[in-house]
């Protein structure tokens, strides 16, 4: 991922899947296992926003926590903001209290 190219290895994870059993969060991560999982709620989004909540996830496992360090790296993606923005409106559409853990 280009966003992360001087963490080679750290943003490399050993598994991404979908999964519909995730309602409270678009997206959750384990940095223990580095395995990430995609809530299905995101797979009919628009590509930039996919890609958010992938870089999102992928950054927690060089950053675990939401720190300042966190989220300047997530911001190294143009649209991140705009990305949270449509997810917050999706959410709240749908009556949704997700999160982009
Ligand atoms: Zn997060």
């Amino acid at each position: 991922m280009r966003y992360l190219h001087e963490y080679p290895g750290a943003a490399r994870p050993s598994s991404v899947r979908w999964v519909n059993n995730q309602n409270g969060r678009w997206g959750s991560c384990t940095p223990a296992d580095r395995t990430i999982r995609l809530s299905h709620r995101v797979q009919d989004m628009p590509d930039w926003v996919l890609d958010y909540v992938l870089l999102h996830e992928l950054t927690h496992l060089v950053v675990p926590s939401h720190n300042s360090a966190f989220w300047d790296l997530v911001s190294r993606y143009p649209r991140a903001e705009r990305a949270r923005g449509f997810l917050e409106g999706v959410s709240a559409a749908a009556g949704l209290d997700m999160s982009d853990d």
